[in-house]
């Protein structure tokens, strides 16, 4: 890897904590306390003697942004520590890194085998983009195990989950999944965009791949922008190559911002994931609630293997409300405090109705397979206070129950 850091502060015996503070820094000679920031598209050499030297990659050192940045690179070393993987690519977005992936790993004719509940664009990418290349993608419903090998080929070079799912929370068995992808010679990457390796570290159950959207919890406070592939270090030069080649690199400034963002991560997750099971247990009791998913209640299907491979259970939870999709739209628009967006992992609690906004394209009979009721609604719970996020509920909840 082109780089001449000092790294003095990637101990992996360091616990996450740690890691997510120190890891991958590097002080210039202004002996700088905290990350600096390198806004630079291209470096200078010394000598021709040197660029040649450099543009050969015979000698490491950054080049050029789009090939490397030190901020980037900084972001890169701290996110690949915490998921401890050998290598992190950061992208420009979070499909950005999807779809470097798919243009790294995968030929024409290769097929991926996804689950279901996937983000949405994911599946744009996967059936409108990747499928006009000739790579197909099967959908398995997430948690069946037994559907996930019944759809493997002998074309099949990528499983590709996201766990726990985005609204219904349900939880793929990360370890059962890499043994299938390597019984039948296919890569699995996890997104692990929900949970975060302060919550869940995927490469640890066997994932060959990370996805990060660093948009979402990475920063955790809306700001930016951004992605990740971590995984093996010889997968990731191919993604690398990617990046550096067709150009959807991560700004500087971003990742100097998704850097100071790791520094809180672990803190902020636990509390995300505090604040969320105290709100889905206060909902399940509501007599205008039918359903609460959430993977922390003890009632969800996967509970038990969430506790298993999961550090805590992280804070989207989907509610299914009385009287549908009016019920639904009833709740949302008597909140004052909550933000009605589709966006998630901020510290600001957001509220949505998937029916009519993340799954609105689907058909009726789609929506109905993806488990997605039109009372359903998604909270991505935020950090404000707990009481003053069930008074925010409570006004349209308790107007709905009569
Ligand atoms: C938001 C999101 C993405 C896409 O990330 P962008 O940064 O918006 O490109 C991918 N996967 C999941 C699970 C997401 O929530």
């Amino acid at each position: 890897m082109q780089d001449d850091f000092d790294h003095s502060n990637d101990v992996p015996e360091y616990a996450l904590d740690t890691l997510a503070i120190r890891a991958g820094h590097h002080r210039t000679f202004e002996q700088e306390h905290s990350e600096p920031i390198f806004p630079t598209s291209s470096f200078v050499y010394e000598s021709a003697a040197e660029a040649a030297r450099k543009f050969g990659g015979k000698e490491s050192g950054n080049v050029y942004s789009r090939f490397t940045n030190p901020t980037v690179h900084t972001f890169e070393r701290r996110l690949a520590a915490l998921e401890g993987a050998e290598r992190c690519v950061a992208t420009s977005s979070g499909m950005a890194a999807i779809l470097s992936t798919a243009l790294a790993l995968l030929s024409q004719g290769d097929e991926i085998v996804a689950s279901r509940s996937l983000f949405g664009s994911t599946v744009s990418l996967f059936d409108k983009y990747l499928g006009k290349f000739g790579i197909t993608t099967r959908y398995v419903e997430l948690s069946d195990l037994d559907a996930w090998e019944r759809a493997i080929t002998p074309a099949t070079k990528l499983l590709f989950a996201e766990t726990p799912s985005n609204p219904l929370s349900e939880v793929a068995d990360i370890a059962a999944l890499s043994k299938l992808a390597k019984e039948h010679g296919a890569l699995l990457a996890i997104d692990n965009c929900f949970l975060t390796p302060a919550l869940q570290q995927p490469i640890a159950l066997g994932a060959d791949l990370v996805i990060h959207s660093a948009t979402k919890y990475l920063d955790g406070q809306g700001r930016a922008i951004g992605g990740a592939v971590v995984g093996r270090f010889d997968l990731l030069e191919e993604v690398f190559g990617v990046v550096r080649t067709c150009g959807p690199c991560l700004s500087p400034f971003n990742a100097w911002i998704f850097t100071k963002g790791l520094e809180t991560l672990s803190l902020r997750m636990k509390a995300h994931s505090e604040n969320a099971l105290a709100l889905a247990r206060w909902l399940a009791e509501h007599r205008a609630v039918e359903r609460v998913h959430y993977s922390g209640l003890e009632h969800h299907a996967q509970h038990a293997l969430a506790k298993k491979q999961q550090r805590g259970f992280g804070a989207v939870l989907g509610v299914e409300v009385i009287n549908g999709q009016q019920g639904a739209w009833q709740v949302i628009d008597a909140t004052r405090l909550l933000s009605i967006t589709g966006n998630l992992g901020d510290v600001k609690t957001t509220i949505t109705h998937p029916g009519t906004t993340t799954h609105g394209r689907l058909s009726d009979a789609q929506r109905e397979a993806a488990g997605i009721a039109p009372g359903l609604i998604r909270i991505a719970v935020g950090l404000e206070d707990q009481q003053d996020i069930r008074t925010d509920l409570a006004r349209g909840l308790d107007a709905l129950a009569g």
